[in-house]
């Protein structure tokens, strides 16, 4: 069960409204990769991250070219749009000027309470969400000298220091996250942070790796903290395609049960009994199935060892015998196929819901 928290608006002035936090859906998150300033380029990247359901966009807001582009990028997509800016406070109201849908970013490297303060007046009039992100690669200075490392309590206290910040300026509009790329220490300052905290939290593994090394860190990291209830954004972080990202994030939703809006595939790891080709037929009814509008369970085996097991459990199945294979719908047997026709075949039985 998720803990009870408060929620967050995004996009408040905006048609493309989000809430996060309380019993929301787990938002997915990714970053741009693209120069920001090249709002085509930006807007053709989140329109292919939309396409992968990714719920919120985020891109780095590095100079005032970039805070400029936020207006034509909002024009050219249909999720909410989050600015993340990093030591220039004018950045940041630049961004909130143009429409922001939320900003993000690191207080400790802003400078002064009084530009601090311009942020959060401004953020106020637009109702703009700020995200407060303290990672341990920015962490302030005198924190990082009383602690020696960036370790779990030192992003907490940086992190509450700026809430407390924000609160006694009359703003709770606000959603925290605390980042490191270490995987037990991420989990770690999470749990710290969520039992001091009822904000909405993103949680992710901040530069988590490459493809391979990247998926298990994410998967472990941001896995553990779903299953205690702590996270209400998500964003895998690996290097590379963000579509990436938004498909390893619904793989990590899907294995905890948190996401029904794709189908779950189950596959067997095949071996020599195997009489068809599983991947490949895996990952032909994945990409088929994509659009199919709820979290049903199709099963995909290589043979009857397990084959028939896993179709009673699944909506729909495919158990594979010697180049061809079995259709089961919740666990009755329709008809044997040729290999060849197996992924035609159990599309048109799950879009015409035979028997
Ligand atoms: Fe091997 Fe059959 Fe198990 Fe697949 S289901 S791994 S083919 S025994």
């Amino acid at each position: 069960m998720r803990r009870g928290k408060k929620t967050i608006q995004i996009g408040q002035n905006t048609a493309e409204q989000f809430t996060i936090g309380g019993d929301r859906q787990i938002a997915i998150q990714s970053m741009c990769n693209t120069k920001t300033e090249d709002w085509k380029s930006t807007v053709d990247q989140i329109l292919q991250l939309q396409k992968e359901k990714c719920d919120l966009v985020r891109v780095s807001v590095p100079n005032k070219k970039a805070a400029r582009a936020l207006i034509k990028i909002k024009e050219g997509i249909g999720i909410p749009l989050i600015a993340d800016i990093h030591f220039d406070y004018t950045l940041a109201l630049e961004s909130i000027k143009a429409g922001a849908d939320k900003i993000r970013i690191n207080p400790g490297n802003i400078g002064s309470k009084e530009k601090l303060k311009e942020i959060i007046d401004a953020a106020k009039k637009t109702k703009t969400p700020i995200r407060i992100g303290v990672n341990s690669g920015s962490l302030e200075k005198e924190i990082l000298a009383k602690y020696s490392a960036p370790v779990a309590e030192a992003l907490v206290e940086s992190v509450q220091k700026h809430v407390n910040f924000f609160e006694k300026n009359d703003f709770d509009n606000i959603v925290l996250s605390v980042k490191t790329s270490d995987v037990l220490e991420t989990i770690k300052a999470n749990r710290l942070l969520a039992k001091i905290s009822s904000y909405p939290l993103h949680v992710g593994i901040t530069e988590a790796g490459t493809m391979r090394s990247g998926t298990a860190k994410n998967a472990i990291g941001i896995g553990t903290l779903l299953m205690e209830g702590i996270g209400d954004t998500i964003r895998v972080s690996i290097s590379g395609d963000p579509v990436e990202e938004v498909k390893v994030a619904k793989d990590i939703l899907k294995a905890l049960n948190l996401y029904n809006k794709e189908p779950i595939i189950i596959a067997c790891p095949t071996c020599s009994r195997t009489g068809i080709d599983v991947a490949k037929i895996a990952q032909r009814i994945e990409e088929k199935t994509k659009y199919v509008p709820k979290g049903i369970r199709i099963a995909i085996m290589g043979c009857a060892v397990n084959g028939p097991g896993e179709a009673k459990e699944a909506d729909y199945a495919i158990v594979g015998g010697n180049k061809q294979g079995a259709i089961y719908k919740k666990g009755e047997y329709i008809r044997i196929v040729d290999e060849k026709k197996l992924v035609s075949e159990l599309l048109h039985v799950i879009k015409h819901e035979e028997r």
